[in-house]
């Protein structure tokens, strides 16, 4: 099968969020039939939803993979769990030690009762599209527009780039 471009969105607001997702990264180089080929700047962002919680840290990784869509979901969900993070106990919207969501797999649509491909708000979201554009330069995405366009329609957020004054 040939390799396919998958953009992986990294979050966390538990614990020393920065190292756990410099580890995260880490790990995802070490997933069986996968390349890291692109590794945003981390991202600091006020989290979204009603519930009173520590701002995120957030970042994208762009991989490329021979694994089926839904292989490298337990992949992800593997290393969220070896980062402590215990489905269980969480609420929806709550917060959390590492969530690992894969944004777009090539130009595939899934739509699985596990798996929904793309994610159904990465449009609306600054801290998935910069980091995006950071990486990978300004894009088409069929049936959104450009990357720029997106972040330009995105609900106003407070985001800002570590690592920058
Ligand atoms: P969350 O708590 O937001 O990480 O959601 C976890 C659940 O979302 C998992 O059980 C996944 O099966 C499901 N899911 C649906 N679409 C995606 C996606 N694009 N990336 C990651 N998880 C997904």
């Amino acid at each position: 099968m040939p390799a396919e471009e998958v953009f992986v969105a990294l979050g966390s607001n538990i614990g020393d969020s920065a190292t756990i997702v410099e580890g995260a990264f880490d790990a995802l180089e070490r997933i069986r039939d996968t390349r890291v080929t692109g590794r945003s700047a981390l991202y600091r962002c006020a989290a979204i939803g009603e519930i009173p919680q520590d701002d995120y840290i957030n970042a994208v990784a762009r991989l490329e993979t021979t694994l089926e869509p839904l292989i490298l979901l337990l992949e992800l969900q593997a290393i969220e769990h070896a980062f402590y993070r215990r489905r269980e106990s969480e609420q929806h919207w709550g917060p959390r030690t590492l969530d690992l969501d894969i944004i777009l797999f090539g130009n595939r649509e899934i739509d699985d009762s596990h798996l929904h491909v793309p994610h159904p708000e990465f449009q609306h979201r600054r801290f998935v599209l910069e980091p995006m554009l950071e990486i990978g330069g300004d894009r088409f995405l069929p049936g959104y527009g450009s990357l720029s366009y997106l972040i330009a329609q995105a609900p106003a957020l407070e985001l800002h780039k570590l690592g920058q004054p």
